[in-house]
């Protein structure tokens, strides 16, 4: 099944079904997934700035700790000049990608956000600027797009509708996830997409068409990271995902999509101290450190025990530099774009 996976990019649903099941295979799998990490990307991690600008939200997912009816949150948003900071520092620190990301905060409007993009643009042009702003209309991701944005992450979150129902509130809907997605797509934005792995209510059948839904959009960059409760939210009381279940699913998706930017995330961590190492051992390449202000940095709690909330930039930069060579790979400072043709190596 491995080989299969390996060979074609593909397998049946039921043999998926017993790859995403079973533990057994993970080794193997998790081999493979390094062979063809290694293929197009060697042992090179990149790295991405994430600045977490704003943790006012106008949506409701049952799941997210920033979600608008949790009134106990504290709110805040950064202004242009402290994003601007934020990107400073970590341009010192060797980032060449700053990631933008917030809940769905109307008052960054189309202007500010265009205005916040280009200034970025402006004074830091070998850089790519990535955003991740949530669902918003055509013409404000084209003119962020004119602006100078690269890159807009958006997870679809799950593939099923009914899946999706019994994650959101009705005011959401999968099909205006999914067009938002096509919208970025068509504009040109290198795109990234993804789930969360064992969220509530969550089957096997889902996770598979969450492959297959991938497989249609194509993206450039696919993030999956556990699910992690939030006391504040209706499933507080719900289980996190399985740090394993995630690393198979890592596997797989590098078989499936070898050329992707797969980062092994903050929630992989979080789960287990050693997760985002097995992560790039299973076939994630890239790593999202965070750029925010330590002072704002636990008010962006979209789940408990976020890790990293403490040090300071440089701190967890110099940290996450030995976490990754540990792993046996090495952060490396260029811009970091999905490979495109064979044998890939950036210089
Ligand atoms: N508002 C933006 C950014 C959301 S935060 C957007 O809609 O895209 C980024 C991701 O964190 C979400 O897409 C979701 O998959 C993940 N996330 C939210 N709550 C989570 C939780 N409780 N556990 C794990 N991941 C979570």
């Amino acid at each position: 099944m491995i080989e299969q996976l390996y060979k074609t990019g593909d397998l049946p649903d039921n043999e998926l079904k017993k790859l995403i099941e079973n533990n057994e295979y993970g080794q193997e799998l998790y081999k493979k997934a390094d062979n063809v990490r290694r293929k197009y990307y060697g042992t090179d991690v990149y790295i991405r700035g994430l600045i977490e600008f704003t943790n006012y939200c106008k949506n409701d997912c049952y799941y997210c700790g920033i979600r608008k009816s949790n009134t106990i949150a504290e709110r805040y948003r950064l202004g242009k000049e402290e994003i601007l900071s934020c990107c400073k520092n970590g341009y010192e620190l060797g980032f060449r990608t700053f990631v933008l990301q917030g809940g769905e905060d109307t008052y960054f409007s189309n202007e500010l956000v265009s205005c916040i993009v280009s200034e970025i643009k402006k004074l830091y042009p070998d850089c790519a600027i990535t955003l991740s702003l949530g669902e918003r209309p055509y013409n404000d991701y084209k003119a962020w797009f004119n602006a100078g944005a690269d890159r807009y992450l958006l997870r679809h979150e799950t593939a099923n509708d009914k899946h999706y129902r019994k994650l959101h509130p009705d005011s959401m809907s999968l099909e205006n996830r999914k067009n938002c997605l096509w919208n970025l797509k068509k504009i040109g934005y290198q795109t990234g997409s993804g789930f969360m792995t064992g969220s509530p209510y969550q089957t096997t059948e889902n996770i598979i068409e969450d492959l297959r839904f991938l497989q249609e959009l194509k993206p450039d960059m696919i993030g999956i990271g556990p699910y992690i409760s939030h006391q504040n939210t209706p499933f507080g009381n719900n289980k996190n995902g399985d740090l394993h279940l995630c690393l198979r699913l890592l596997a797989i998706l590098r078989l499936m999509f070898p050329k992707a930017l797969i980062p092994a995330t903050t929630a992989l961590g979080t789960i287990d101290p050693k997760g985002r190492e097995l992560g790039l051992m299973a076939g994630a390449n890239i790593v999202m450190p965070n750029l925010s202000p330590v002072k704002v940095r636990k008010q962006y709690q979209i789940y408990d025990n976020k890790i990293c909330t403490d040090e300071e930039a440089a701190e967890s930069r110099v940290y996450l530099e030995k976490k990754v060579l540990s792993a046996g790979y090495k952060i490396v400072t260029h811009i970091g774009h999905v490979c495109l043709n064979e044998h890939f190596l950036q210089p």
